[in-house]
């Protein structure tokens, strides 16, 4: 069985007292109405990994991520953070490739493998973020797209570290803008990616890795989206601000 898993993606938003209130307010109704067998990720901004560390602990089922890590262990790196920080902060998740900082960081296939290596030695389970821009999708090429941005970040891997990451198909065109992928065409794209690591590493571990749906996935559509067979849950920017949005799209399958 592969695992359930629904990450709030918080991006650059919430002073200190928001995110404590929105954490606040995330365990407080997943200790109300606990949510089985389904792993739910708060991916903060760094600055408060440490505070929603403190109240998820000893709640069952939440875990905490990070939206990104350094490609360097350590040393003179200005402004950067380590996967090891991130490990000894608690985390155990983090996002990794995530078109916006693909697109406004300039991070390369080749740099997030470089990140992948760095959390995998540290103990973090990446969220390895995939997708294609519109033009893409219009033109029809959007399978060959994505499977060549896993394919020139993560083949290298072996079939060990392969099998410990998760990985977040996020069409451009979805995110933030209020119109998502529909049912069908996440469905479509998630078994081609399960297909395409079928292809290199084999079908048992291509059927263990769970593969997210992000890109305005909202409690109205979380149900349909994750009906599907090879959809295993989503990352969720824009409505994981709101817990109410946030719970109800992890209780949505
Ligand atoms: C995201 O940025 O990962 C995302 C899916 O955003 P949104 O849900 O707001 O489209």
């Amino acid at each position: 069985m592969r695992k359930k898993i629904v990450a709030g993606n918080w991006k650059m938003n919430c002073l200190l007292e928001e995110g404590q209130k929105l954490t606040s307010e995330i365990v407080n109704m997943i200790k109300d109405e606990p949510i089985k067998d389904v792993q739910v990720i708060l991916n903060p901004p760094f600055v408060h990994l440490h505070g929603v560390k403190k109240l998820i602990a000893g709640v069952d089922n939440i875990y905490l991520g990070a939206q990104n890590c350094s490609d360097q262990n350590s040393g003179a790196y200005t402004g950067e953070t380590s996967a090891a920080m991130l490990t000894s902060f608690g985390a155990e998740f983090v996002i990794i490739g995530h078109s916006e900082r693909r697109a406004m960081f300039n991070e390369s296939n080749e740099l997030l493998t470089e990140k992948t290596k760095q959390a995998l030695s540290n103990n973090l389970t990446p969220i390895f973020c995939c997708g294609e821009p519109l033009e893409i999708r219009e033109a029809g090429t959007h399978e060959a797209y994505v499977t060549k941005q896993l394919t020139e970040s993560l083949f290298g891997f072996s079939e060990e570290e392969v099998k410990k990451l998760v990985i977040a198909y996020e069409p451009i065109w979805a995110i933030g803008t209020g119109k998502t992928a529909s049912s069908d065409q996440a469905q479509e794209m998630h078994s081609a990616i399960r297909q395409h690591l079928s292809s290199k590493y084999g079908k048992t571990v291509a059927e263990r890795i769970s593969i997210l749906y992000g890109g305005s996935c909202k409690p109205d559509n979380a149900k349909e989206i994750f009906s599907k067979a090879d959809v295993d849950g989503g990352l969720i920017g824009g409505a994981s601000l709101k817990s109410r949005d946030f719970v109800d799209i992890a209780k949505s399958f």
